[in-house]
């Protein structure tokens, strides 16, 4: 038995850390985005996330920000799976 927790619970764990107050939508999550792109203060939830087939996270951003970009702003290293 593993207590690891899953990589998606990880990465909104951070999220809510950022003050992104990400939330439940759908089979994923919708958030504000922690990158370099948005504005403090921005409330607009330009983040979607996922979670892959493989159980590794899938970031999607309005702002065209990459995972690799989310997933450093977010404080989480450069890949999460
Ligand atoms: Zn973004």
């Amino acid at each position: 038995m593993s207590a690891t927790p899953r990589p998606i619970d990880r990465f909104v764990a951070a999220l809510t850390q950022k003050g992104c107050e990400p939330r439940r939508f759908g089979l994923g999550y919708t958030s504000r985005c922690p990158g370099p792109e948005h504005q403090p203060g921005d409330v607009h939830r330009a983040l979607f996330v996922g979670e892959g087939a493989d159980g590794d996270v899938v970031g999607h951003c309005f702002g065209d920000e990459d995972a690799e970009t989310i997933l450093r702003a977010a404080g989480v290293g450069e890949t999460l799976q």
